[in-house]
């Protein structure tokens, strides 16, 4: 029911999709001119090294030891396999599902605020200033930071400022600087995109520090390819040759990526991306070049998106709450080498007590996404009395959203 893999065999190399891809990525472009940025352009706010990676077209980037080092406090994470939901819907379908939300700020994510802290470190920067919604990419670049000795500063959305003190909290026990944003103007609840704006702001500013971003861009996705090298090892050690589908939730790509890329060369794996329709950029938005934040200072991105200036309603996944997507997710999905579906939040929550009751761990709204498709897919295949072999990310816990649980149990929702 469950796999484990020693610490040595956490993969040594990350997996680009690039050079598997049909069509080559159209290039990120310049705000101003609208000509393809250079390095010289992004090399104000990321490493070069990052700048590297996000242009490689490199089979395979070795991930540096002193990464591995960090990684391995909580890597190779579980693949565990869900027979007790199995039999509470009576499928014959088999469903894995990859724990990450063993690292220590519970989510996917310090996969890849590892690396970034360290590529940051290496080029002599001192000081990383990022974005956050709930609080999950921030409390994970703190973590990062506070092991490889940088300072970080978060410019959190005011909704959550006030609303998850929690998060805010884990953050300030790493050593990070919490700010609410947009920081002019206090009556503004804040977005994702203006709070991007403010850190981007922060690190142009100042000649000690970078930004850094938590998902979207290539170079995160590529850190997140830990996650299906694992889990392809881990398969084989269940006897499976392959999984029929890959499901994962999507806000800006990285956990989905992470668990799919490495799949996408074999023809005969499906891939599901799983959204809210609250804010339903890979369902309903349009494929074109963006910004990636609200004023506009970011490189323009060819992506699925909803308009850099949308307003997502305030929904407890806030990890889902962005108005674009990864190029790289968006490629696939306008190929038609990826589906996308998305979910309104109450039948989200109904999947996330069914899989608690039955499986144990309580999921993050984010991950609850996932578990509603996974649901479905289950039943789907019950209804066609087909075995399908189902892998979904389980990206995060929901240890610190038991406020949106104690709304869905009390029909506050
Ligand atoms: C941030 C987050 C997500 C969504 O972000 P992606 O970049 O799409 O992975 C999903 N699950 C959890 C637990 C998260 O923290």
């Amino acid at each position: 029911m469950r796999w484990n893999l020693p610490p040595d065999s956490i993969p040594e190399a990350w997996f680009n999709v690039v050079p598997h891809l049909e069509q080559p990525l159209q290039p990120p472009l310049h705000p101003a001119t609208r000509e393809p940025v250079g390095p010289a352009d992004l090399s104000p706010i990321f490493p070069m090294a990052l700048i590297g990676q996000e242009v490689s077209t490199e089979p395979w980037i070795d991930i540096p030891g002193e990464v591995l080092d960090v990684l391995r406090l909580w890597r190779p994470t579980p693949l565990v396999r869900a027979t007790r939901l199995e039999a509470a819907l009576e499928t014959p379908a088999r469903i894995y599902y990859k724990d990450e939300s063993v690292s220590p700020a519970g989510s996917h994510k310090p996969n890849t605020a590892v690396p970034q802290a360290y590529y940051n470190k290496q080029e002599g920067v001192r000081r990383l200033a990022t974005e956050t919604g709930a609080g999950q990419w921030g409390s994970a670049l703190s973590f990062a930071c506070s092991i490889l000795g940088l300072e970080c500063k978060v410019y959190m959305v005011r909704a959550s400022f006030n609303q998850k003190p929690y998060r805010r909290t884990m953050i300030e026990v790493w050593g990070g600087e919490v700010e609410a944003s947009p920081v002019d103007d206090p009556s503004d609840p804040g977005s994702l995109g203006s709070a991007i704006s403010d850190a981007v702001r922060d690190a142009v500013s100042r000649e000690d520090s970078h930004y850094a971003l938590g998902s979207v861009l290539n170079h995160v996705l590529l850190h997140q390819t830990v996650i299906g090298l694992e889990a392809k090892e881990q398969l084989a050690l269940a006897g499976e040759e392959r999984p029929d589908i890959v499901i994962g939730s999507c806000g800006g790509g990285s956990n989905l990526g992470g668990i799919a890329l490495p799949f996408v060369p074999d023809e005969n794996v499906a891939f599901l991306a799983v959204e809210p329709s609250s804010c339903p950029t890979l369902t309903e938005g349009r494929f074109d070049y963006d910004f990636g934040d609200v004023a506009g200072m970011t490189p323009l991105l060819a992506m699925y998106t909803l308009g850099h200036d949308f307003k997502p309603p305030p929904i407890h996944a806030g990890g889902l709450r962005y108005h674009g997507d990864s190029p790289i997710i968006s490629h696939l999905v306008k190929s038609g080498r990826m589906k996308a579906v998305a979910y309104p939040q109450d039948v989200v929550f109904e999947a996330a007590v069914k899989f608690a009751r039955v499986q144990g761990t309580v999921p993050a709204p984010e991950t609850s996404h996932a578990i509603r498709a996974v649901i479905d897919a289950a039943v789907a295949a019950k209804d066609a009395g087909e075995e399908t072999v189902i892998l979904f990310s389980y990206s995060g816990h929901g240890l610190l959203d038991l406020s949106a649980y104690a709304d869905y149990l009390s029909g506050r929702l």
